[in-house]
Parts: structure tokens; C-alpha cells; sequence
């Protein structure tokens, strides 16, 4: 089926045209229909099933034809990333319509926002604390709200950001449309949910398990050793762009340094940097000026680089959870992607419960000091020996071999690149 069967304005489907978006996904097949008939929904989705477009473009279709000039619906997110990227994808559905949105979130100019609200935008992408501070001064009036989004709501829960959120519903118009996404549902977003949505169509998309279209691979090693046997994968693995992950800021930052002295373009987010810094940082993970991102979990939520083929997990995750958002990162939209984590000692308890939710598609490895052997999964494997008279293209530092390994151009890493790859993925 194509995007034309929901009967959208054709201004809109212009945008989904120039994003390269041929077929609905899952989550958009389900979900446009009733959000379109104006019904309350609870989706169930991990991230990278496209369920920010699933949401905005019937928002959008509901505003082609109403008076502008007032905030009409509300997204609220857990971080400015996810504000960030929510607000650039309604900018490019919504390139050709009229309509006009904003991002508001902490740690930037509160002035600024302030004058962007006074030049009458039509949808807001925001973050609880800043949302509530302007709420509060009043400078934002939210009285026109007639569709509110939540994304994201268990990362909202994880981060405290509930309570906000129940401040905010207080100043919205009881008789609003409310949507609400989440990628697993934790008993206090599930009690939110009651309280806000009425009578929703619930949609549940694949399960809260990681997402399957990646491999998932545990290595035994012990603490001392990561780095080295990071630096090994590194070399010795095929690998297009890899986030990595630690568990606290300041070892995003050493990792990262380390990484950078082996002659690796590499870069850190943590929660220490500014938003500049971090916008940065992404820009240049995405545009591929960098090939490594190590990052924590609070910065790295919403990164949406189409591109990650490898999500390493340094440090364990500390939830089941935990671990399907940071894998959500790799393998979106259903491109293949790998996931590695090396598992320490203390890390044994959360291994088990994440090698019952995955099953089979877990494959476990010991690593004897550094012969991290890697084997491919069946689909990469069966390109690869297609392929078997090249040598396999590794991901050594460029400082070693004094050039830039071929095949490592990472121009089109970005939000645009699917157009072409996701021709055969969608
Ligand atoms: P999301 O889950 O909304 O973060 O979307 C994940 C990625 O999938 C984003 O890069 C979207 O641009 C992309 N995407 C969303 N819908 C489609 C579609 N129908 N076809 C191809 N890519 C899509």
C-alpha cells in the first residue's frame, strides 16, 4: 500500500515524496487511519519504526484547512534531541504547507523561544521543564491545543519527567485529541495513559522486545579489558558508523579520547556538554565527520542517524529496557544492523533476562583476551561471501594505515540517505 491510500493533501504527500518514504511502516499503517479519524491512540513502538511521521502527518492533514496563527497541537518529548528531530521532520513533511513549528526545551535562550512563539507557530516539539517555565511566565498560551503527543513516555518516566507532564495537561483543553508513544509501558505510563487518553485504539507494534532486525552478540570480557577489545572489534569488523555506550559521563569522554589518540574519528555526548557542543557532535556524527559516537543514554535518546550499523554496548545497560532503546538506535526502520555488549562479571543477572527476551537471535561469545573472533550474521554473511574475493574492509584507525581506508565515505549518512536504501528495506 502507498502513502496516496490515506488521502492526504497533496502538499503533504509532496513531503513524503521529497523524504524518499515509498510504503507506509507498520506503526503508520495503524496508526494514520484512526489519529486521521480524530481518536486517541497508544502505540506501542520501539523507536525507528517511523512513528514521528505516523503521528505528524495527520497532524498536519488536520491544520491544512484550519485558521493558523495559534499553537494546535502539543508534542512533548523527553529530550531536545528528540524535540529537535520531531521538529525537523514536521519542517520537511511539512516543507510545502503553510504551517509552522517550533522547539522548546532547556539549557538555550529563553528570549529567543519567546519570540518564536510570538510569530504564531501551529505546532510545538517540547520538552517538560522548559515547556513548564513558559507556561508558568506566561509566555505560551496553550489554549488552542487541540492534539497533544506524548513520545516517548517511558523515557519521559525513566527521567522523573511524569509529574511535568501531569502539570502541563492541566493547562490544555479538556476536549483535545491525545496520542501517546511508547516503547515499553512501565505501570506508571500505563496509569497516565488511562487517565489521558479516552477510549484510545491501542496498537502494538512487533514486541517490546529489541528490535529484530538486528544481531545481537554478548562478549564475555573482563573489566580491564573492554577498551582493548573494543579497539579490536574496531579494526577487525566491517562497520559503516557505531555509537557506543558507557554508563557514566566522564567515560564517554576518556573512551572517546583513548579512541581518538588510536587515530579514530571519534566524538563524545554526554549530558556535561552545551547544546551547541552537542549539536555539534551530532551533525558531525551524522554527516560522518566522525565514524564513532561514545555516548551515554540520556544524550544519546532520539539520535536518529539512519545510518548506525553497530550499537556497542562498553558498559552493560542497566534495564532490559535500556537496552531496546539503545538498540532501537541501529537496525531503524528495518535496516540490519549488529548490536555487540561486553558483558562483565557484574553484569551476569541482566545478561540472562536479555538472552530470554532475545531467544535465538542472540549469539554469546567468550573472548579469550583479545581474539574477539567475529562472526556475521546469516544475512551479512551470505553479502559477504558474495563478495569473498575482497578482502574485508576493517575499521582500522586511519593513523595506522597513513590513509583513509576505502569504502569508508560517510557523505550520506544522514536523514536523506533513505531514500535510496530504503527501497529494498521498506
Ligand atoms: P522514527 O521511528 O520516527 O524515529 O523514524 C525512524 C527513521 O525512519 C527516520 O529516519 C524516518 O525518516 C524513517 N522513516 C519513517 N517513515 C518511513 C517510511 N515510510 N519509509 C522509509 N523511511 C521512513
Amino acid at each position: 500500500m502507498s502513502f496516496q491510500k490515506f488521502e492526504l493533501h497533496e502538499k503533504i504527500l509532496a513531503g513524503v515524496q521529497a523524504l524518499g518514504y515509498k510504503k507506509p511502516t507498520p506503526i503508520q499503517l495503524q496508526a494514520i487511519p484512526p489519529i486521521m479519524e480524530g481518536r486517541d491512540v497508544m502505540g506501542l513502538a520501539q523507536t525507528g519504526t517511523g512513528k514521528t511521521a505516523a503521528f505528524v502527518l495527520p497532524i498536519l492533514q488536520r491544520f491544512m484547512e484550519k485558521p493558523l496563527g495559534h499553537i494546535r497541537a502539543l508534542i512533548i518529548a523527553p529530550t531536545r534531541e528528540l524535540s529537535e528531530q520531531t521538529n525537523e521532520a514536521i519542517g520537511e513533511l511539512g516543507l510545502k504547507t503553510k504551517l509552522r513549528s517550533t522547539t522548546i526545551y532547556g539549557g538555550v535562550s529563553m528570549y529567543n523561544q519567546i519570540n518564536r512563539l510570538r510569530g504564531n507557530v501551529e505546532i510545538i516539539s517540547a520538552c517538560p521543564g522548559r515547556l513548564l517555565d513558559h507556561i508558568e511566565r506566561g509566555t505560551i498560551d496553550l489554549s488552542h491545543v487541540e492534539v497533544l503527543v506524548l513520545d516517548e513516555a517511558d523515557h519521559m518516566f525513566d527521567m522523573g519527567f511524569l509529574p511535568d507532564v501531569r502539570k502541563i495537561v492541566k493547562h490544555l483543553p479538556k476536549k483535545r485529541q491525545t496520542l501517546l508513544f511508547s516503547a515499553t509501558m512501565p505501570d506508571d505510563v500505563r496509569s497516565l495513559a488511562l487517565d489521558l487518553l479516552q477510549n484510545p485504539v491501542n496498537i502494538q507494534i512487533g514486541h517490546t522486545a529489541p528490535v529484530m532486525t538486528v544481531a545481537h552478540r554478548f562478549y564475555s570480557v573482563p573489566m580491564g579489558t573492554k577498551t582493548a577489545l573494543l579497539k579490536d572489534i574496531l579494526e577487525k569488523t566491517e562497520m559503516e558508523s557505531v555509537l557506543v555506550f558507557t554508563r557514566t559521563k566522564s567515560r564517554a569522554k576518556s573512551l572517546a579520547q583513548q579512541l581518538d589518540r588510536s587515530g579514530h574519528k571519534v566524538i563524545s555526548l554526554h549530558g556535561n556538554l552545551t547544546q551547541q557542543k552537542r549539536k555539534q557532535a551530532l551533525d558531525g556524527f551524522r554527516d560522518g565527520r566522525y565514524e564513532i559516537m561514545v555516548a551515554t543514554d540520556i544524550a544519546a535518546r532520539g539520535i536518529d542517524v539512519t545510518r548506525i550499523s553497530h550499537v556497542i554496548n562498553y558498559d552493560m545497560p542497566s534495564t532490559a529496557d535500556a537496552y531496546t532503546h539503545r538498540i532501537g538506535r541501529t537496525g531503524r526502520a528495518s535496516k540490519t544492523g549488529d548490536a555487540f555488549t561486553f558483558v562483565t562479571g557484574d553484569d551476569i543477572g541482566l545478561a540472562h533476562s536479555l538472552k530470554r527476551i532475545l531467544g535465538e537471535k542472540l549469539q554469546y561469545h567468550s573472548v579469550d583476551g583479545l581474539t574477539a573472533e567475529i562472526q556475521l550474521s546469516p544475512s551479512k554473511k551470505n553479502a559477504v561471501d558474495m563478495k569473498s574475493s575482497k578482502r574485508r574492509k576493517s575499521f582500522a584507525p586511519h593513523m595506522q594505515t597513513g590513509r583513509k581506508p576505502k569504502q569508508r565515505s560517510f557523505q550520506n549518512a544522514n536523514r536523506s540517505s533513505w531514500s535510496h536504501r530504503s527501497q529494498s528495506a521498506a
